[in-house]
């Protein structure tokens, strides 16, 4: 009897790991709170933290009425603390925790739908002081790819890449979930978990019919052992292991980055986070970023990261407020802010104010020094509208390269690039290293048809090693600009 029962319950485990999460539960604690609410939390590690929501601002731009940031005010057992919300924030330390806002309720003010399902007036996640953000050894940075090697639009920024931000607009779609832009059929994704695949190209699986999103057939469904939904769409192509039912592994090939499905255009990977872990018990996303950077400095090893997102939406003739200090050097401590502006012009700081006087879509570069001499630079987005004339149109240009990780002298790279809002001009190419530019004409996306049409593509190899900022740009028939900027590191 005994040597039929203890196979008999080896099969059972197998099937029970094979087909639910095994239990496994996240390491930050969430709350939610309203304004002078206060609430005494048990973190992780058993420790307990008084929290205590004070205030919430937001500051909305003018053109559309969507909040570009926030600033949430907490009291961390009676310390005061400034919180921001997605936008690339990271985690805040204070007291003996790490803390952060995904989410406050005054989103729900234009946005066209609840992606959040939060009750309350914000939603805080807290980890113990110390704390890795995800267990160790179970989260990979899903794409093979350089952190912010493209545009990106991640969690509550409103989108703006493909036919950019429309003014006329007043419904907000806040990004829910990270997109990584890239390199059509070039760029390869990986599961960041270990995982059951319930949906690969548009076939689900039985049981599992409450998805919190589109089934579709370039989207891939992956269940995690913490009990997430793990979505990963647009794919030009998904990797033939990865079949409705099928175990995936950490690591292992999901398919290939497209612009496949809904994603108006542009190719790029959107990474989405979710759970029923909110306190309606309804579908909300987990924020991914604090993850995704986690998962990447840990692969990676960068001595310093620099971020300069988000992007900026303007009239012409109104002010910006350019903000790098997001930025962190895990080598020492960042001793200097440099940008180049669009208008040839310079300038030292972290902040930074800006307006424009003509439309179009700037580029602005930021480079960080740390004290150990190690440099990054990133990029953020300016999209400027016409104050006398909203309805102008503005071009908007796409870019990336591949590959971005590992380059070597004299490797081919292939840049790629797509102009959305213009059917005249080409893309002109400066690769940064004194070689000539080079001219190429991307195919003209058509709206109602954006999956077709190819992005144009050259190839250029660097000589010498160095961090090269290459720039892409493009004119339309009135004669505004449309820029964009990538930065190639090239390694001995
Ligand atoms: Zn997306």
């Amino acid at each position: 009897m005994k040597s039929l029962i203890l196979p008999l319950i080896i099969l059972m485990n197998l099937v029970l790991s094979c087909t639910q999460p095994t239990g496994l539960t996240p390491i930050r604690a969430v709350i939610e709170l309203d304004i002078g609410e206060s609430e005494e939390i048990t973190l992780n590690n058993g420790e307990k933290v008084r929290l205590t929501l004070m205030e919430i601002e937001v500051d909305l731009d003018s053109l559309r009425n969507a909040i570009r940031s926030v600033n949430v005010k907490v009291s961390v057992d009676g310390e005061e603390v400034c919180l921001g919300s997605g936008n690339y924030h990271l985690p805040v330390e204070v007291g003996n925790i790490q803390i952060d806002c995904p989410v406050v309720k005054n989103y729900y003010t234009n946005s066209n739908s609840d992606r959040w399902g939060l009750t309350k007036d914000a939603r805080f996640r807290l980890w113990p002081k110390g704390s890795s953000y995800m267990d160790p050894g179970t989260f990979v940075y899903p794409v093979k790819q350089k952190w912010f090697a493209s545009m990106s639009q991640s969690g509550n920024e409103p989108p703006y890449v493909d036919w950019g931000e429309d003014p006329a607009s007043k419904e907000i779609y806040y990004h829910s979930g990270h997109d990584f832009g890239g390199a059509e059929g070039m760029d390869e994704i990986v599961s960041a978990t270990d995982g059951l695949v319930i949906s690969a190209l548009g076939d689900t699986l039985e049981g599992y019919d409450d998805f919190p999103g589109d089934i579709r057939t370039d989207v891939v469904w992956i269940l995690t052992n913490l009990g997430w939904y793990i979505r990963y769409s647009h794919l030009d192509s998904t990797d033939a292991a990865i079949r409705t039912g099928a175990s995936v592994r950490m690591g292992q090939r999901i398919g290939f980055m497209g612009k496949q499905g809904g994603s108006g255009g542009w190719v790029h990977l959107h990474f989405e986070l979710k759970t029923r872990e909110t306190a309606s018990g309804n579908w909300g996303t987990e924020d991914a970023y604090a993850y995704l950077w986690e998962s990447y400095v840990n692969q990676y090893d960068p001595t310093v990261i620099a971020v300069a997102r988000p992007h900026h939406l303007l009239w012409t003739g109104q002010q910006t407020i350019l903000d790098g200090g997001k930025s962190k050097s895990y080598a020492g401590d960042i001793v200097s802010y440099e940008w180049a502006f669009s208008d040839g012009t310079n300038a030292e700081g972290a902040i930074q104010e800006r307006s424009y006087t003509m439309p179009g879509e700037y580029s602005e570069v930021l480079k960080v020094t740390d004290s150990k001499g190690n440099v990054d630079y990133d990029f953020t987005v300016v999209q400027v509208y016409d104050r006398d004339n909203p309805d102008q149109t503005i071009p908007v240009v796409q870019a990336a390269y591949h590959p971005s990780l590992d380059i070597k002298p004299d490797d081919p790279v292939t840049f790629l690039v797509r102009t959305f809002n213009t059917e005249v001009g080409s893309e002109i190419w400066d690769f940064g290293d004194g070689s000539p530019q080079v001219s190429v004409r991307s195919e003209t996306p058509d709206r109602q048809n954006y999956t077709e049409g190819k992005f144009a593509e050259t190839v250029h190899s660097f000589a010498e090693p160095g961090d090269y900022i290459v720039k892409v740009e493009r004119l339309d028939e009135a004669g505004i600009r449309a820029n964009a900027h990538l930065h190639v590191v090239v390694n001995d």
